[in-house]
């Protein structure tokens, strides 16, 4: 076949850090976090009498403000992103705090990605598809629709998990996707005022599947359609997961805590570490949508946002944790 599914050779995930530019409110504030290699950002408090862990964090790239998101692109998610035109899955996450620059980081790496996609494929013999939920409380809605009715998740023998009744549109050129995107966007606006909420409590998965109408021969006449894809996940804020949190409050599911943002740190601490043991993707909604597409062959990269305002430290330092425990 011309396309071959490949062995990724690590399953190691990437993951960086990206902190943003102080904005207005945070004007008068100032900023304890210097990022002062391509790869370590640190801690360095004008406050000397802060018993502080580890100053020194790294990682496999940051982010300092002046970096663009095309620089977090090229050097944090490219790699991960273009791995589905080699038939392998993945998934490129923007983990933190709300309003440190999630949407803004995935809106642009998400563009950037498929129109790279796109000029890859447009010379070959693919086709692609696009489709976006929301995850709201563990309720699954479709993006491209304007029905609002949660979605149900099933089991199929040879796809893994599947969202029941998803729209899934196929693309005919780039504006058609930009259309698309526009729209996700739109739908994940109307669902926060109609429930008086901000995308703090919510993930947003926009798939982009890749098929190829080569056909794989499988023997005794059988034969296959390769299929993969590659997932960009804006998920909730990190603050819905903190230790705090989890420690002090009871559980109650959707008010304080978000199951599948908690799923998702364990399933990654779990792969991170190896592949041995139980990895609990089938805890959450999240994780068992993007069981496929994490861990096994497949390539993961995070890009951990933060803000560098001294009012944030402790979501940022919890933050900066997350991505260690990625590493
Ligand atoms: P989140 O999705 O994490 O809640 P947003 O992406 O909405 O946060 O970012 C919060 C605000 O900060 C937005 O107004 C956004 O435009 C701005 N912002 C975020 N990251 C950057 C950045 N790297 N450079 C400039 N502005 C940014
Ligand atoms: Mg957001």
């Amino acid at each position: 076949a011309a396309w071959e599914k490949v062995e990724a050779k690590e399953e190691r995930i990437m993951v960086s850090v990206r902190v943003r530019p102080l904005n207005g409110r945070e004007s008068g504030d100032s900023s304890d976090w210097e990022c002062i290699s391509p790869t370590t950002v640190m801690f360095r408090s004008t406050v000397p009498d802060r018993a502080m862990f580890p100053t020194a964090y790294t990682y496999d790239r940051v982010f300092g403000p002046n970096c663009s998101t095309r620089q977090v692109y090229e050097e944090g998610a490219k790699e991960v992103a273009l791995s589905v035109v080699s038939g392998i899955n993945s998934s490129i996450f923007a983990y933190g705090q709300t309003s440190s620059g999630k949407t803004y980081t995935m809106t642009g790496i998400t563009e950037y990605s498929v129109m790279d996609i796109y000029d890859y494929i447009e010379k070959r013999e693919f086709m692609l598809k696009f489709s976006a939920i929301e995850i709201y409380n563990e309720a699954v809605r479709d993006l491209l629709s304007h029905d609002t009715t949660p979605l149900r998740l099933l089991d199929d023998p040879e796809k893994g998990t599947t969202v029941e009744k998803l729209t899934e549109e196929t693309l005919r050129d780039k504006d058609h996707l930009r259309d698309l995107l526009g729209m996700c966007e739109a739908q994940r606006e109307i669902g926060e005022t109609a429930l008086n909420e901000a995308s703090s409590r919510s993930h947003q998965i926009l798939r982009l599947t890749i098929e190829s109408s080569v056909k794989q021969y499988l023997g005794r006449g059988k034969s296959s359609t390769l299929v993969s894809c590659v997932n960009f996940v804006d998920l909730a804020g990190s603050e819905r997961a903190s230790q705090t949190a989890s420690a002090g409050m009871r559980l109650k599911e959707g008010s304080h805590i978000n199951r599948s943002l908690l799923t998702l740190g364990k399933v990654v601490r779990q792969l991170s570490k190896g592949r041995n043991g139980h990895i609990p993707y089938r805890d959450s909604k999240l994780t068992r949508i993007l069981q496929s597409s994490l861990g096994g062959n497949a390539r993961t990269a995070i890009v951990c946002t933060m803000s560098p305002a001294r009012t944030h430290i402790e979501q940022s330092r919890n933050t900066l944790l997350f991505a260690t425990c990625a590493k």
